[in-house]
């Protein structure tokens, strides 16, 4: 972003899209003027018609009738005629530092791969999410990276490196014995793929070296699937979770919890975890509860999709039990009045397809909209920038997407993306098929 100061001269400087994009990211003018397009209401529930968006200094300055803009110098006027203009896309579970399991299995990630060829490909992975439209993520685990996404979120807010906006988790939170990779005899001391902690004064401690390290979320998995039958248990003790999040949000840190069986689930609510993570096993008594303390659900249904594909299923096929499962998750927690979030565990699929969650989500009963809603409004409000991030409203910052297609009526307009501008700089513009 850049701040400018040379004084307003009369006449529109209208310039083609394609010079736009090779003279680079950044635009000269004051102000740039976004016309032709449909722009989401601020409400995300409508579409307004005949609006331009006047974008300065990286942010909305203004939605106004395109007809009462007048001549103003050092203004550039970018033609969206024909598209729908949304606010940039939040994902609120993605793992840069891993990539899709049927190329190398996760476990071999995590071991084999160098921390350089996994920044490398994260490199990628961040500019492949921000072309498609996602402008702000939250990062959740290195997956044995280190604090790999802590650098890569800094080279991104420094312009070294296209990407969205990153919330860095780090390296995530777990109990002994709880967590891949597994299945080696108990001989051998091997390498875990997240931080382990246990005890009150051990996930006290864990949570300050993450926070020191520069997370800007702590990451805990309050259950997994661990021991000889493999079956997801809860890990950590009521005492434990209450540490840690206490911990967490002293410094001011939410804490995003995996959990997929009730009682982990449960706990992590009590605990005041601000967002539950996969949430299979919840009954509907601790969604009830969840609705009752406000916290979220990210039910990452394109990752339980991957999954089930990954161990050979191939539709039209009956889906399998676990993608059944999330896609119930989404229909129970609707009816017993959860809010849910986009989040779409990316990494374990591939970066870039981050709106197939979006997709699922409608495919599991909520409306295009209200997913929509998921992915903007709510996603902010859960990362605490709802009053930034979201909309597309003057004082918000200037990321916006342009979509050919109606994605309030067909999430499938969220994977035709022609124009990404994040904090008032076009990053990608892709021609029309
Ligand atoms: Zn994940």
């Amino acid at each position: 972003m850049s701040t400018r100061t040379s004084p307003r001269r009369p006449g529109w400087a209208v310039i083609p899209i394609v010079a736009l994009i090779t003279a680079g990211l950044a635009l000269g003018a004051d102000r740039l003027v976004l016309t032709g397009a449909r722009v989401l209401a601020p409400e995300g529930d409508r579409w307004l018609a005949g609006q331009a968006v006047v974008v300065e200094d990286g942010r909305v300055a203004a939605i106004t009738p395109a007809e009462s803009l007048g001549p103003a110098a050092d203004t550039q006027v970018l033609d969206l005629n024909g598209l729908s203009l949304i606010p940039g896309l939040i994902d609120l579970h993605t793992h840069l530092l891993l990539h899709p399991y049927d190329e190398t299995t996760w476990a071999d990630q995590v071991l084999r791969e160098s921390l350089g060829l996994r920044t490398a490909r994260a490199v990628t992975h961040a500019e492949a999410t921000l072309r498609a439209g996602f402008t702000t993520i939250r990062d959740l685990g290195t997956e044995g990276a280190g604090y790999a996404d802590v650098g890569i979120r800094d080279a991104i807010e420094l312009g070294v490196i296209p990407g969205p906006r990153v919330l860095a988790a780090t390296r995530a939170i777990v109990a002994s014995g709880s967590y891949g990779p597994a299945g080696f005899d108990p001989r051998w001391a091997m390498p875990v793929g997240a931080q382990v902690a246990d005890g009150v004064a051990g996930v006290r401690r864990a949570v300050r070296e993450q926070i020191a390290a520069g997370a800007d979320w702590i990451k805990v998995y309050a259950d997994y699937r661990r021991g000889a039958d493999a079956r997801a248990t809860p890990t950590f003790s009521q005492a434990e979770l209450d540490a840690l999040v206490d911990e967490a949000n002293s410094a001011g840190r939410p804490v995003a919890a995996h959990a997929s069986t009730d009682e982990g689930i449960r706990r992590a609510v009590l605990a005041g975890a601000r967002t539950i993570e996969h949430g299979t096993g919840a009954s509907d008594a601790t969604l009830r509860l969840m609705a009752q303390r406000g916290v979220i659900l990210c039910p990452t249904v394109a990752a339980s999709e991957a999954v089930s594909k990954y161990a050979g299923w191939t539709p039209p096929e009956p889906e399998p039990a676990r993608l059944r499962a999330s896609k119930d998750l989404v229909r129970r927690a609707l009816a017993a009045g959860v809010t849910i979030a986009n989040g779409s565990d990316a990494g374990v699929f591939t970066h870039g397809d981050n709106a197939h969650e979006i997709e699922l989500m409608v495919g599991s009963g909520m409306s295009p909209g209200g997913a929509l809603a998921a992915a903007t409004t709510i996603a902010a409000d859960v990362l605490g920038m709802g009053d930034r991030l979201g909309r597309i409203a003057p004082g918000f910052e200037a990321d916006l997407v342009a979509v050919e297609g109606d994605p309030l009526a067909d999430p499938s307009a969220l994977r035709r993306v022609r124009v990404v501008m994040k904090a008032g700089r076009v990053v990608m513009r892709r021609p029309r098929d």
